[in-house]
């Protein structure tokens, strides 16, 4: 046993040498835990968790797996501490594992070997290594196994934990079906395990050790490895070791024909084992009892015995086949999740990619439904345009160019409408032709342009007197046509008057002042000519006739019969 090292009342340093001696020495263990309990008020948060990590792993090792599991979780849970954590989940894998619960072992191993990275305490790291190198080893992956041996031997800082590495590694290789340990493997191993002292991981080496030696068949070499560590096993008290131990003493003394050696040591095995039926150690101690009473020639015995042996065979083999099957299972788990992420992330790529095409499409609509405007606009644009320059050349195409009244033909056509409305109405319409007097001889005394503007002159003058609905246009040179509908000659007469005098008086007017302006009138009445244009028109021309025959600048009324 290590010496008892002194004890303070520091929780902190309490948990330190606690932790440290957990593994070597158990009974120093429990009292340092109980210390612990003792100073439980002066404990930090942090500590608090620290210690309950060490109480579940002191219940575990009584074999309470049930109780222990359910507090690790949660500590693994609930603790800031990133490495508390990671003990408290590499604790939780070794339990599920204790308590055949391979699937779930094996689904919270990924998890913590991708922690790993992370962490740096050699101790923590090593935990994390020796987790791993145990399940996998259970599961028959003994490469994998034998990669984290040797990560555990080579960051190894002290001998403890080199020699748990140098187990592990001998555990894998010898269930890999290796014969024996090199030359090297087996000093070194030696060399880390006797610096070790008296750990589970160092008997566990030399049990390696014997089983290798049995292998070969040296039984004898087997059974003094096995007996000179046997009473410092019983004295660490780890059953399950205890256990191992007796059964493979009776196996090595079956083979080498002490059989009363054999039983001595398969019954202490079963009375260890008495609670794991389904153990190796269990099978292998039914085993050399079968064995045993069949070279006895007891048959009862012997039949009692290989169906116990078999019982306990099976359930151990079961379980290694559980192991192995849960490994696959969340192996196979895993790379369907892997591919299950690798779908999701190509269907992301893929919705990614449609929604870009969906933007572009919603821009390449928007640009079209933006062109569309435009050609519409354009469109309406040159229609506006079309339509302004038709109306504008309609309007030029009813308007007399210098005069900006209707030219003939338009005079003509809305004459002609009038006339047929006031028909229809049985109203009055008077037609009144207008020639302007002299107008040769403006032109001829003043040129051209001064008769354009003497032309214009006598237009505005006239304006000045005519209702809208009244039609007036210029039929050709300085002769102007007017009808006025609704008119009787009675109320057309006065009106006509106006006009003449107005143009007359526009003589001394505006930009052409002195020259003469006078204008003759020939009317003819709808009422006595008719409502045909054309008829009216010749009647007022015959006015008009007689009018500048009467001496200019007068008005005279078409009247039918002899004057006609
Ligand atoms: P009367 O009193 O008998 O009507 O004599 P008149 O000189 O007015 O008649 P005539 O028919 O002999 O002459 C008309 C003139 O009007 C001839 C022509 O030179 C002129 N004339 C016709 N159209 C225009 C025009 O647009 N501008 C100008 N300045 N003169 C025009
Ligand atoms: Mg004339
Ligand atoms: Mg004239």
């Amino acid at each position: 046993m290590a010496a008892t090292a002194p004890v303070s009342d520091d929780p902190a340093q309490l948990l330190i040498q606690a932790e440290s001696v957990e593994s070597s020495n158990h009974a120093k263990f429990n009292e340092l835990m109980r210390q612990l309990d003792a100073v439980a008020m002066k404990l930090s948060p942090q500590q608090k968790l620290h210690q309950r990590y060490l109480m579940a792993r002191q219940v575990a090792f009584a074999g309470n797996y049930k109780e222990a599991l359910p507090s690790l979780t949660a500590i693994a849970d609930q603790t800031m501490d990133p490495t508390l954590a990671f003990r408290a989940s590499a604790t939780v894998i070794d339990l599920l594992v204790a308590e055949s619960r391979y699937e779930e072992a094996f689904a919270k191993l990924g998890p913590l070997l991708d922690q790993l990275p992370t962490m740096k305490e050699s101790d923590v790291r090593i935990q994390g290594f020796g987790v791993a190198t145990q399940l996998y080893g259970e599961a028959g992956q003994y490469d994998e196994s034998i990669r984290y041996a040797d990560q555990i031997i080579e960051e190894s800082t002290d001998a403890k934990n080199a020699c748990m590495g140098w187990f592990s590694k001998a555990d894998a290789l010898f269930e890999s079906g290796a014969t024996q340990l090199s030359t090297n493997q087996l000093r070194d191993g030696s060399e880390a395990c006797d610096k070790a002292g008296d750990t589970l991981f160092s008997f566990g080496f030399q049990h390696e050790l014997a089983s290798f030696s049995m292998r070969q068949g040296k039984f004898a070499h087997a059974i003094r490895l096995l007996q000179a560590h046997y009473p410092k096993v019983r004295q660490a008290g780890f059953p399950p070791q205890i256990a191992q131990f007796e059964a493979t003493l009776a196996t090595a003394y079956w083979k080498s024909g002490d059989l009363a050696s054999a039983v001595k040591f398969a019954n202490s095995a079963l009375v260890t084992n008495a609670s794991r039926q389904y153990s190796e150690s269990t099978a292998s101690a039914y085993r050399v009892l079968y064995e045993v009473a069949k070279e006895r020639g007891d048959s009862k015995d012997s039949l009692a015995y290989l169906e116990k042996y078999m019982t306990a065979h099976d359930g151990y083999q079961s379980r290694l086949s559980a192991k192995a099957l849960a490994y696959q299972i969340v192996k196979q788990q895993m790379l369907a999740k892997k591919l299950q992420i690798d779908g999701l992330d190509k269907k992301n790529k893929i919705l990614t990619l449609q929604g870009e095409l969906d933007r572009k499409a919603v821009e390449t609509s928007r640009l079209y439904i933006a062109l569309l405007l435009l050609v519409l606009a354009s469109i309406g644009l040159w229609a506006y345009r079309i339509k302004r320059s038709q109306l504008r050349f309609m309007r030029l195409a009813r308007r007399d160019g210098l005069t900006g009244i209707f030219n003939r033909q338009h005079f003509v056509n809305e004459a002609e409408r009038e006339l047929r409305y006031c028909r229809k109405s049985a109203r009055d319409a008077c037609l009144v032709l207008i020639d302007l007097d002299h107008f040769k001889l403006v032109n001829d005394t003043h040129g051209h342009a001064v008769g354009d503007r003497v032309l214009k002159r006598a237009v505005d003058a006239c304006q000045a007197y005519l209702r809208s609905t009244d039609v007036f246009g210029r039929l050709g040179g300085e002769e102007f046509g007017l009808l006025l509908p609704e008119c009787t000659l009675n109320s057309a007469l006065p009106r006509v008057e106006q006009i003449r005098a107005a143009i007359a008086a526009a003589s001394n007017a505006g930009d052409a002042p002195g020259i003469p302006i006078s204008a003759s009138f020939g009317v003819a009445a709808a009422v006595s000519c008719g409502y045909e244009l054309r008829q009216l028109m010749i009647d007022a021309d015959r006015a008009l006739y007689q009018a500048k025959h009467e001496g200019r600048n007068r008005i005279r009324l078409f009247e039918a019969g002899p004057h006609g």
